[in-house]
């Protein structure tokens, strides 16, 4: 589970102090609009960072190493699920931004359906 994103995290936000300050000089008659704008886009980019770090430290990103009773189950017969590896779960925050979850893949010994565990 992958917790460490503290430095990470400080050295993104920093970023967007740093770019927002260069901007607001390389743009001296900016609008309002404009510098709202601006400073949108870079939270939004950081924002989908941070969703991607708090998504991967889920113990479902990687549920296959818990035990019988950490696993996920099967929401219409209740087994645990078998994993099926890992897979790639693209989706859009609401600020418009591709993330990338990397997730375990389950599928139902009973039912047969297979899914990315929420969470
Ligand atoms: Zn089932």
């Amino acid at each position: 589970m992958k917790t460490d994103f503290d430095q990470e995290w400080e050295t993104l936000s920093r970023e967007v102090l740093t770019g927002m300050k260069e901007w607001r000089l390389q743009h001296p008659r900016a609008t309002l609009r404009e510098m709202e704008a601006a400073l949108d886009e870079r939270l939004t980019r950081m924002r989908a960072r941070m969703l991607e770090d708090m998504a991967l430290a889920s113990r479902m990103a990687n549920w296959k190493e818990e035990g019988e009773e950490g696993k996920p189950m099967c929401p219409h017969c209740g087994r645990a699920l078998v994993s099926r590896g890992r897979g790639k779960r693209g989706l859009q925050t609401q600020g418009g931004q591709e993330i990338e979850l990397k997730r375990g893949y389950g599928v139902c010994p009973k039912c047969g359906e297979g899914f990315f565990p929420p969470g």
